[in-house]
C-alpha cells in the first residue's frame, strides 16, 4: 500500500464501524509502513472509538499490535496476527492551566494537539523532525528532536493510562508511580494499549529560525560546545563531502537570552539568503519558515510542515545515540567512513538531547548526540553499511534508535541498557503471555 493509499484507509477509520476490519486489503495492495519498506504481516486492522472498545478487543485476542502513525523503520509495530488503531480516539480530555498538564487521548497526532494548544496559549517542550507522527507512538519509541537542555518528547509524559493483557485499565504516574512509570513511558509497545497520556506544557513561546550554509569540519570540531548551545535547538546536516555542515539549523527561542543578532557568519557558516530543505536539491516549500521569520513554537521547532512530505518520502532511516562527552570523537569516526556511506546517503543529521530517567530511552542517565542517517531506499546496500557504522560506534556503546533500522545484536543491546532486566519483569507483570509482543520485541528484547 503506498502512502495515499494507506492515509485513504485512515480516514477510512473514522467512519468504519468500531471493531470492524478496517479494510481488506488485495493482495497487491499491502498494509505497510510510512516508508514503503516494511510490508507488514497482517492485513487485519481494526479500530476502536472508545476505552471499551479497546478493552473488549484486547480481552478477545491472544496477539495484537497497536498501530500508532505506522511511521517506525523497522518492524517494532509489525503483526502477524492484527492490529487495533486508537486513530478515532483523538480528543483533548482536559487542559489544566494550574498544573500545567493537557491529557490526550493517544490517538492524537502532534499536527492535531500542537495548534490546539497554542491556541489555549500553551506549548510543549519540544518536538520531532516532523508533526505527522501520534503522540503515543512517538514516546512509545523514545523520539527526540533537538537542544542541549531538552529531553526527548518521553520525558513530557507525565502519566498515562493503558489497557493490560487482561483487558483491566492500568493508571500510572510520574509522581506516584516511580518505577513502574518510568518502565512504561518507553515501552516500546510491550506493555499495554496506552489510552491517554498526560503532558506537561508551558506558556506558548515564539521562535524564530536561521539557517547557516558551509560550516567547516574543523569548526565544529573546536567549537562544539558553542555551536551546540548557540540556540535553543541545534540541529546539523552534513553529506560527510568536503569536511563540512552543509547547513546549520538554529531553532531560538524568543525572547532570546543573549540576543542573537543574526551575523552574517557563523564559525565559518555562511547566513542562507533563502529557506532551505535539510536534503538542498529538494524544494523548502515542505519546511517550516525560516530567515529569523518569528513564528509559534509548534511551526518552527519541526522541520517539516504538517500537510507536507516530510523528509524525502523515498527513504530509509538510522539513527544512533552516543554520549555527549563522546560527540567529536563519534562524528570524526564516522566522518573518516564517508566513502563508504555518502554514495546511498540523501542526508545525515546530528543533534543534541538531555539525559533522562526513563529506562528504555536511549538517553536514560545519559546527554546524548544522536547521529542519523537518511539513506536512498537500497536495503541490500544499507544493510551492509550498518555493521561498518555500528562497528565504528562501538566503543561509544552507540544505542540504536528504537523506530529506525539498525543490525546491532541483541546482546549488545541488553549489555547497554542497564534497566532492560526490570523492564521486562514490568513487561511480563501487564502482559503475562506475550499478547503485546512480536519478533521484534522477542528478538531484541525477550531473547
Ligand atoms: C519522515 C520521518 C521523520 C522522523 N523524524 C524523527 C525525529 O525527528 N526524531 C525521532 O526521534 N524520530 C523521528 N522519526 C521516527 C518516528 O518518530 C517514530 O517512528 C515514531 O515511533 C512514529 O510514531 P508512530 O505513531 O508513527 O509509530 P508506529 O510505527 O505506528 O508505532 C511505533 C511503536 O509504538 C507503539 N504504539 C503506537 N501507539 C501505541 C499505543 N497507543 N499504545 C501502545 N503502543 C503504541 C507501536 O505498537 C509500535 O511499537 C521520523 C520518522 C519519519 C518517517
Amino acid at each position: 500500500m503506498n502512502k495515499r493509499t494507506f492515509l485513504k484507509a485512515c480516514s477510512a477509520v473514522l467512519t468504519s464501524r468500531v471493531l470492524s476490519p478496517l479494510l481488506t486489503w488485495s493482495s497487491k495492495d499491502k498494509l505497510t509502513n510510512w516508508a514503503g519498506n516494511i510490508e507488514y504481516g497482517t492485513e487485519k486492522l481494526y479500530s476502536a472509538k472508545s476505552v471499551k472498545d479497546v478493552q473488549d478487543f484486547v480481552r478477545n485476542r491472544n496477539k495484537l499490535k497497536v498501530l500508532g502513525t505506522h511511521h517506525c523503520f523497522n518492524t517494532i509495530a509489525d503483526s502477524n496476527s492484527e492490529f487495533l488503531s486508537l486513530k478515532p480516539m483523538d480528543q483533548v480530555v482536559n487542559l489544566d492551566a494550574n498544573a500545567k498538564t493537557v491529557t490526550i487521548e493517544s490517538g492524537l497526532s502532534y499536527g492535531q494537539l500542537c495548534p490546539h494548544l497554542d491556541r489555549e496559549g500553551w506549548a510543549l517542550h519540544n518536538l520531532a523532525s516532523l508533526p505527522h507522527i501520534s503522540v503515543a507512538g512517538a514516546c512509545s519509541t523514545a523520539t527526540h528532536g533537538s537542544g542541549e537542555k531538552n529531553g526527548n518528547l518521553a520525558t513530557a509524559v507525565s502519566a498515562l493510562e493503558m489497557v493490560n493483557a487482561n483487558g483491566d485499565l492500568v493508571k500510572l504516574t510520574r509522581s506516584q508511580d516511580g518505577e513502574a512509570f518510568r518502565a512504561a513511558v518507553v515501552g516500546l509497545g510491550a506493555m499495554g494499549v496506552i489510552t491517554k497520556l498526560t503532558l506537561d506544557i508551558q506558556p506558548r513561546f515564539m521562535m524564530k529560525q536561521y539557517v547557516y550554509q558551509d560550516l567547516p569540519m574543523n569548526e565544529l570540531k573546536e567549537n562544539f560546545d558553542a555551536i551546540e548551545s548557540a540556540a535553543y535547538s541545534v540541529s546539523l546536516f552534513t553529506d560527510w563531502r568536503e569536511k563540512r555542515i552543509n547547513e546549520v539549523w538554529l531553532k531560538i527561542r524568543m525572547p532570546e537570552q543573549p540576543v542573537f543578532d543574526a551575523p552574517a557568519e557563523f564559525f565559518g557558516a555562511k547566513r542562507a539568503t533563502r529557506n532551505l530543505h535539510p536534503i538542498i536539491e529538494l524544494s523548502a516549500e515542505n519546511c517550516t519558515e525560516q530567515m529569523g521569520v518569528p513564528g509559534p513554537w509548534y511551526d518552527r521547532l519541526p522541520h517539516f510542515r504538517m500537510g507536507f512530505m516530510p523528509s524525502a518520502g523515498k527513504e530509509l532511516q538510522t539513527e544512533y545515540f552516543v554520549p555527549r562527552h563522546n560527540a567529536i570523537d563519534a562524528i570524526l569516526a564516522i566522518a573518516r567512513l564517508h566513502n563508504q556511506t555518502s554514495p546511498h546517503l540523501l542526508i545525515t543529521e546530528i543533534r543534541t538531547i538531555a539525559a533522562d530517567d526513563l529506562w528504555m530511552s536511549p538517553c536514560y542517565k545519559q546527554s546524548s548526540v544522536t547521529i542519523h542517517f537518511t539513506w536512498k531506499p537500497d536495503w541490500p546496500a544499507v544493510r551492509r553499511l550498518l555493521p561498518v557504522i555500528e562497528k565504528e560506534l562501538s566503543p561509544f556503546h552507540g544505542r540504536p534508535h528504537w523506530a529506525k533500522l539498525f543490525t546491532i545484536s541483541p546482546a549488545d543491546i541488553h549489555s547497554r541498557y542497564e534497566r532492560l532486566p526490570e523492564f521486562i519483569e514490568a513487561c511480563k507483570k501487564y502482559d503475562p503471555h506475550g499478547k503485546f509482543r512480536n519478533e521484534f520485541l522477542n528478538r531484541n528484547i525477550f531473547s
